[in-house]
């Protein structure tokens, strides 16, 4: 029976990529979308066309009832859930002068509280099944700090420490936990970023060039497979040199 994985946020970029490439390795793969249901259906049918295994799923990561919901109707489902990987992430930068609580609430909600709701929710069936495997989206700015982004830079960190805590604690039940903190990388989430933020960038990225969405999810594959089983607690920086912790 093929091993049936969960990605956050895999209608578009990173979170698309990672679906592509699990499927492709053969994974069942679950597709989380927040609003973009078209997006999400086009990457199941991508997958399903090269002779994969998908369906969509709509949940507001941060909402811990319905993470509760989605965990439990994958594994009625499909009998087990081998592997999540929590890459839903937002953004909603401004100085700290100038940031709004619901800028902070929002941004801490969907990147941190989300992990957190898919990670606890996993944790008893991955338990039951003595093993599992739980990946998270971390980010470069976690590590460095960034201006005006207090908030994104937060939840980051805070994904760095969940991490490793919860590492810690399932670690005797066969379950590896990591994070991956990419760099710059080209997606929409890159994109609405203005030229010279990119020039300025590009000049500190020592292998002078941006990411692609496939640097990731490559990683994302490496740590999902049995090559990565001593691996557990880590945050893998992918980001051309430009962070070397
Ligand atoms: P995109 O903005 O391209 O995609 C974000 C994805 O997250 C979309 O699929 C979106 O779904 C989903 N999403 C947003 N909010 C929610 C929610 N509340 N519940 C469920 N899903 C949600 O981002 P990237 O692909 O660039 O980023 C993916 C991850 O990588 C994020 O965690 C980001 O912080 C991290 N990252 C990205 C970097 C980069 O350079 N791009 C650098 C470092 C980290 P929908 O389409 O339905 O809105």
């Amino acid at each position: 029976m093929s091993k049936t994985a969960l990605v956050t946020g895999a209608s578009r970029g990173i979170g698309r990529s990672i679906a592509l490439k699990l499927a492709e390795s053969g994974y069942t793969v679950v597709v989380n979308y927040s609003g973009s249901k078209d997006k999400a259906d086009a990457v199941v049918s991508e997958i399903k066309a090269s002779g994969g295994q998908a369906e969509s799923y709509q949940c507001h990561v941060q909402n811990f009832d319905d993470v509760k919901e989605m965990i439990k109707y994958i594994t009625d489902s499909y009998g087990s859930i081998d592997l999540v990987v929590n890459n839903a992430g937002v953004t909603k930068d401004n100085l700290l002068m100038r940031m709004k609580e619901a800028e902070w609430d929002q941004v801490i909600d969907v990147n941190l509280k989300g992990a957190f709701n898919v990670i606890q929710n996993v944790a008893r069936p991955m338990i039951r099944q003595k093993g599992g495997k739980i990946i998270s989206v971390s980010s470069i700015v976690g590590s460095l700090g960034n201006p005006g982004q207090t908030n994104y830079v937060a939840s980051k960190a805070g994904i760095d420490g969940l991490t490793k805590s919860v590492a810690r604690e399932l670690a005797a039940k066969g379950i590896t936990v990591n994070a991956i903190a990419p760099g710059f990388i080209e997606s929409d989430m890159t994109d609405v970023l203005p030229e010279k933020v990119k020039t300025d960038m590009l000049g500190q990225i020592p292998l002078n060039h941006f990411g692609s969405v496939d640097d990731i999810s490559e990683t994302v594959l490496f740590l999902a497979s049995d090559k990565a089983n001593y691996i557990t607690g880590q945050t893998i920086h992918v980001n051309g040199g430009m962070y070397m912790g």
